[in-house]
């Protein structure tokens, strides 16, 4: 069988990745090991800049209905948290809903797409040369060998993508472990959630659909147990009664598990005909919930310049971008979840340092930073070295209201929905000289900005990508505005063909 990709995996990445490069025309399909979609959920959050990119595609609604909303965030759960309200987004919350529901919302939108998903599938090698990759995976008809011109591995943690094309996997092993258990509560928490952090450990509590709560506990008594160690009731019911004093009354575990704090990043997100995403590409402590977003993130990155390549219409640099913007991303959150690892600290000293930290976090300009980090706000890409600099090259943009040429009034997000870039002119008319290449998804828009924002003042015109982020921009009050049409013409072509 041959396809223009394989993506190996089905979890929360692979599904983003399938229906992105299906909205793209991309021939792709999917091989996942488990014969049915998952049943428990390790992530039960999507933050700020994922509600963001399921906006831009049109599917946000479906995951409000099925989750409930938080304003605010944790880092390290520390007692003070990170106020998303204050961010410059309209979707300025957190979502609860569980990965399963995330993965079953992607996956109708993945179907409704009619992309080829061969379940019970289990890869067992990648093999690529100049011209394609080929693919084995067993499964109960016995072997079968795929073909394509790209594989995507988003594999999770145990890539065999990633180790079939020898990628190292650069970082440290656990240190320590934490448990966690999805539970029936006879005696819920007031307000049915908690965050408990003292001397004795830190334990939390997260309702769940179908009256369950989730509880996650990292204890000291029990950190160094190996994360293959199974956790019983009786573990989670003694590390509760140690933290909080009281194990709530928990019985009915549907699914326990331990995790740790390895943490590890590929090398390179791209070998060849080979790309990574999601854990495949990086695996950290769950501190502050954050795996599952990243990893959209990345799919929502890499599916339009794949698409591009395969097409013929992407410049030749544009799919090398995608280890270039993404792994220094990817490493950043690593970097703040071995901070958050650190202040796991029930030491005396260690809890004065949380205290002062949480302290500080008092303060609107620090709660600030952290909130856009851990909420993703605060990606920027590197400005485009062969445009003008702009302050808006590279940065993400929020949704905007725009009056349309012809007085319709609309959303910017509302206009990525089919996945393209959008030439919005913010002066003017194109001007006749400017050609617009017809190989590339691109959108020219005349518009004005509904509302005054900050940046925007001098803008004429503005190349958003098809992940939201800004391509470039150019001034209005240049110097030498006759030069305004050839640089356009200079810009779309550079970012929208070959
Ligand atoms: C305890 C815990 C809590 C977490 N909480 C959060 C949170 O609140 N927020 C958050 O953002 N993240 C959280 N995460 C991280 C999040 O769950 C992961 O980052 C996310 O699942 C990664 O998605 P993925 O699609 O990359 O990989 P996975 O979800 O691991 O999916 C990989 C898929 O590939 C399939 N597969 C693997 N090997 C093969 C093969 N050889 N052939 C075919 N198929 C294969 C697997 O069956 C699986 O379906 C948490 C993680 C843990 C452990």
């Amino acid at each position: 069988m041959k396809y223009e990709v394989i993506i190996v995996g089905a979890g929360p990445v692979g599904l983003m990745l399938a229906s992105e490069l299906a909205r793209f025309g991309v021939n792709a399909c999917i091989l996942e090991r488990q014969t049915e979609p998952g049943i428990f959920s390790k992530a039960t959050n999507l933050h700020p800049r994922s509600l963001e990119i399921l906006e831009m595609r049109g599917l946000l609604g479906s995951f409000i209905k099925e989750g409930y909303m938080m304003p605010t965030g944790h880092f390290s759960s520390l007692p003070t948290r990170l106020d998303f309200t204050v961010l410059d987004t309209r979707s300025n919350h957190v979502l609860f809903i569980p990965q399963t529901v995330t993965e079953r919302v992607l996956e109708e939108e993945v179907r409704s797409f009619d992309v080829p998903f061969h379940r019970g599938v289990d890869v067992v090698s990648v093999q690529q040369d100049e011209e394609l990759v080929e693919v084995v995976a067993v499964g109960s008809q016995g072997v079968i060998t795929f073909q394509a011109e790209y594989v995507i591995g988003a594999d999770g943690a145990g890539s065999i993508v990633r180790k079939q094309s020898h990628i190292p996997f650069d970082g440290s092993d656990s240190t320590m472990t934490g448990a966690l258990g999805d539970v029936t509560l006879g005696q819920p928490p007031v307000g049915n959630a908690l965050i408990e952090f003292n001397q004795h450990g830190n334990a939390m509590i997260i309702p769940l659909p179908e009256a369950k709560y989730r509880i996650v506990v990292a204890d000291p008594v029990c950190s160094k147990y190996p994360k293959e160690m199974p956790v019983t009731l009786e573990e989670l019911r003694s590390s509760m009664q140690r933290i909080c004093g009281t194990d709530f009354g928990m019985s009915d575990p549907v699914w326990m598990s331990r995790f740790g704090n390895a943490t590890r990043i590929a090398r390179q997100y791209r070998s060849g005909r080979v790309f990574l995403a999601g854990d495949a590409a990086h695996i950290h402590f769950p501190s502050g919930g954050q795996g599952l977003n990243v990893g959209m993130q990345e799919a929502m990155n890499l599916g339009w310049k794949l698409a591009g390549e395969i097409q013929g219409w992407a410049p030749d640099w544009l799919l090398d971008s995608y280890h270039q913007e993404r792994h220094q991303v990817a490493d950043s959150v690593l970097r703040n979840t071995e901070v958050q690892t650190k202040l796991i600290d029930f030491t005396p000293a260690g809890l004065e340092l949380r205290k002062t930290i949480a302290h500080l976090l008092t303060f609107p300009e620090a709660n600030r930073y952290l909130a856009e980090r851990i909420s993703a706000l605060d990606v920027l890409y590197e400005q485009d070295p062969e445009m003008p600099t702009h302050v808006l090259n590279g940065t993400r943009l929020p949704n905007l209201d725009l009056y349309l040429a012809n007085g319709e009034f609309t959303s910017l997000y509302s206009l990525l929905h089919t996945g393209c870039y959008i030439c919005l002119l913010l002066e003017d008319k194109l001007p006749d000289s400017v050609e617009v290449p017809t190989s590339a998804p691109l959108r020219i828009i005349q518009a004005t900005i509904a509302a005054r924002r900050a940046g925007w003042e001098d803008v004429y015109a503005v190349l958003i990508r098809p992940d939201g982020h800004v391509a470039w921009a150019l001034r209005k009050h240049s110097d030498a505005r006759s030069e305004l049409p050839a640089l356009l013409q200079y810009g779309i072509q550079r970012w929208c063909s070959r």
